[in-house]
């Protein structure tokens, strides 16, 4: 049996293990997949453990992104833009192979699942942490004419600017506070603050949202979380949570492992009947 599995702290509630077996069920691929809980100060030997102990791929969560970036041997162009990996894969001379498909995930589920088309579009994307630095390549290559990114530490922002500004010229790449978005207005709103875990929400001025405008909010709960609460009042055409990101860069990481693509929407659907149990 191939073994993958998912490194996360915690990692009782993930979903990913659920995801990849139903992906395994559906191609006919021999698989096992688990969930891993590494130390918070040790990622490295936990990963180091399952990938000698004959372990083929994994998933990176929370809050060890970062730390999988460092234990790789070799990284996508994307991964290494964004900072941080989600996917790793053994080589055949046991190197690891390190990529980030968060951001194509979130880009699938939006052109995808939801048939949001992206080019020309002004962008909306708050906050500037780990979720943010993989998803602003793939959404500057989708097209979009201008995206801002918003942040509680504008700082933070701006960087995210400096590291990404320049591999897309013609779009509109640019930083800032939350008091920076009074009267500017977008078709896209991406909540990737952590902000909604705590049932908070940024203090955003009214009117940002243009007619027939999305909000997504990457996070993913059983109700609607506080942004999208406040989307919905604000008037948004369409508002959505992170589920169908969850799934499509699950997927992404198992072509990249199996060669063979899955078909994401009967597995998306699957997963929201049970998280609405
Ligand atoms: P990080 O901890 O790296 O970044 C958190 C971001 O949220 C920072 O920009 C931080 O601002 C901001 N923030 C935190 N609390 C607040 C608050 N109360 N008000 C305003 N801003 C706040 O987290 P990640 O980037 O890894 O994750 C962000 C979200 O994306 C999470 O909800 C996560 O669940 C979701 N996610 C979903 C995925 C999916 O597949 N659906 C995949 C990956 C992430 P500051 O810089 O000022 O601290």
């Amino acid at each position: 049996m191939d073994h993958y599995a998912v490194f996360g702290n915690p990692i009782a509630h993930s979903k990913s293990p659920q995801i990849h077996r139903w992906f395994a069920e559906q191609t006919g691929q021999q698989l096992d997949y688990q969930a891993l809980l590494a130390p918070v100060d040790d990622f490295e030997g936990s990963a180091r453990q399952f990938f000698d102990q004959g372990g083929l791929g994994a998933n990176v969560t929370v809050p060890f992104k970062l730390d999988a970036l460092v234990f790789c041997d070799q990284l996508s162009p994307r991964a290494r833009r964004a900072g941080a990996v989600n996917t790793l894969q053994k080589g055949k001379n046991n190197e690891i192979y390190g990529d980030n498909t968060d951001g194509v995930g979130l880009v699938r589920d939006l052109t995808g699942q939801l048939g949001f088309n992206l080019h020309n579009k002004r962008v909306l994307l708050l906050g500037a942490g780990g979720a943010s630095r993989g998803v602003v390549e793939p959404l500057l290559k989708a097209g979009v004419a201008k995206l801002k990114i918003a942040n509680r530490t504008p700082e933070k922002a701006q960087q995210l600017v400096q590291i990404f500004h320049g591999l897309q010229p013609d779009a509109e790449l640019s930083a800032g506070n939350w008091a920076s978005l009074a009267g500017s207005q977008y078709d896209l709103i991406l909540n990737a603050t952590s902000a909604s875990l705590s049932g908070d929400l940024p203090p955003l001025p009214d009117g940002l949202l243009a007619p027939g405008a999305l909000a997504y909010d990457l996070m993913y709960a059983r109700q609607p979380t506080p942004f999208m609460e406040w989307a919905i009042q604000q008037g948004a055409t369409t508002v959505a949570d992170g589920l169908g990101m969850l799934v499509e860069q699950a997927a992404e990481a198992f072509f990249l492992w199996r060669q063979v693509r899955p078909d994401t929407a009967p597995v998306l659907l699957r997963l929201r009947q049970q998280l609405q149990e």
